[in-house]
């Protein structure tokens, strides 16, 4: 767990929190969800174990795990997966470096009807009987040349 992800933050006001279907494991968002999507991509579907991941992102100063700590799957070597160890949900999705958004699944929130998604991305790998959000504006996962070249560099660790 990177230091940034410590209990430091839970003396604030949670404006979200959720956490996995046992109670193991708790979180908390300490400021709006930002960045709410879901991702159509073939490794959020494996790594969801559903036909996509939908995804809830905050600052990692605006976001602490406050009860138990969630074990991690690295999916690819720049990001890593949290997921409750005791019963298996799906909690997390963050890339490594120190600066990118943490992404809490929004399944696992308390009140996911509160953030509504604005983005779709991976709509290549959309399967093609996946019908919803159809408003929500939707972008392939190399759609642009910065997106492309860092999908060049990266490995996937799924098996
Ligand atoms: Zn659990
Ligand atoms: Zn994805």
């Amino acid at each position: 767990m990177n230091a940034d992800e410590t209990r430091t933050a839970t003396e604030r006001a949670a404006v979200a929190t959720g956490g996995c279907q046992c109670g193991a494991v708790r979180f908390a968002l300490y400021a709006a969800p930002q960045n709410v999507h879901v991702c159509h991509c073939r490794m959020c579907q494996r790594a969801t174990g559903g036909l996509f991941a939908a995804l809830a992102g905050a600052a990692r100063a605006d976001f602490a795990w406050t009860r138990g700590t969630p074990a991690f799957f690295s999916s690819s070597n720049p990001a890593r997966r949290g997921f409750c160890a005791q019963c298996g949900t799906p909690l997390s999705f963050a890339y490594e470096r120190p600066e990118a958004r943490i992404y809490v699944t929004i399944g696992s929130l308390d009140a996911a009807a509160g953030v509504p998604i604005v983005r779709q991305y991976g709509i290549e790998s959309r399967l093609p009987w996946v019908q919803f959000c159809d408003s929500v504006p939707a972008e392939a996962t190399a759609a642009d040349a910065a997106a492309a070249a860092y999908l060049a560099t990266m490995q996937n660790f799924q098996s």
